[in-house]
């Protein structure tokens, strides 16, 4: 079906839970850029070697490493019926551009950017938590502090872009697990008459679609915009901007 949604969310949020949970419930794929990277550093290919160190720091790599992969990802779902879940990407102002560039050339572009909200003490807690479990090799004390940081000051900063594109929905994901995937399938469920309503409407050659339609209040604490749309977007038109 035809829902398109990206995550953004600081490490150990529940992205990957939440993914799973509306990529079942919708039948469109979880692309989670965390996961296909870890699978080619298991699998030792040559990306995988390549970005083996970024990820045992908690570092972003290369921008052009994930669009890459993120534009496959998305033609594979478009020819898969149209929908997706994006978890983990975009996670910086040039990706948030990039991710919408290539989106809007292949008819993709996203219906709603889902932020999980939850504060540091808590990840960190579950980040810790989950490290005793799986092993991850970024998930020690001084790396989650590294990626937590690196969350605030580049991947935070698009959420206003969201929110000015009117596709933002933020959750507050202090909650445990079931609550909050709950909340988000709510939210998404009641805005299926909108989105199914535009896809029929983007068939028709001419007919303008409204780009502020489902701009949704934030919950209590939300952190403010800081700031403004990235250079470059001012240029598109504003129906069908994301
Ligand atoms: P995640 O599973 O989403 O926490 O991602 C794990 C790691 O994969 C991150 O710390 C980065 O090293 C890398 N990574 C995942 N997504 C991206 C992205 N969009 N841009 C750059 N690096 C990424």
């Amino acid at each position: 079906m035809r829902m398109r949604v990206l995550m953004i969310a600081p490490p150990g949020a529940g992205k990957g839970t939440q993914g799973a949970l509306i990529a079942t419930r919708f039948g469109i794929p979880h692309i989670a850029t965390g996961e296909l990277l870890r699978d080619h550093v298991a699998r030792r290919t040559s990306l995988g070697r390549a970005v083996q160190e970024y990820l045992d720091r908690g570092e972003l790599v290369p921008d052009q490493v994930v669009l890459d992969m993120v534009r496959e990802a998305i033609v594979a779902a478009k020819a898969a019926g149209g929908g997706y879940v994006l978890d983990g990407i975009p996670r910086n102002m040039q990706q948030a551009r990039a991710a919408y560039l290539i989106a809007r050339d292949l008819g993709m572009t996203a219906d709603v950017a889902l932020h999980l909200d939850v504060g540091d003490a808590e990840v960190t807690r579950r980040l810790l938590a989950r490290a005793a479990l799986e092993h991850r090799s970024d998930d020690t004390a001084d790396v989650i502090a590294g990626r937590l940081d690196l969350y605030h000051r580049v991947t935070a900063p698009i959420i206003c872009w969201y929110r000015e594109r009117g596709i933002l929905v933020s959750v507050n994901a202090m909650r445990p697990a079931q609550q909050i995937g709950r909340e988000i399938l709510t939210a998404l469920d009641g805005m299926r008459p909108l989105i199914d309503g535009e896809a029929a409407l983007s068939g028709m050659a001419g007919v303008p679609v409204p780009c502020q339609r489902r701009c949704l209040p934030l919950s209590a604490g939300q952190n403010r915009c800081a700031v403004a749309s990235p250079p470059g977007l001012a240029h598109l038109p504003a129906t069908g901007r994301r």
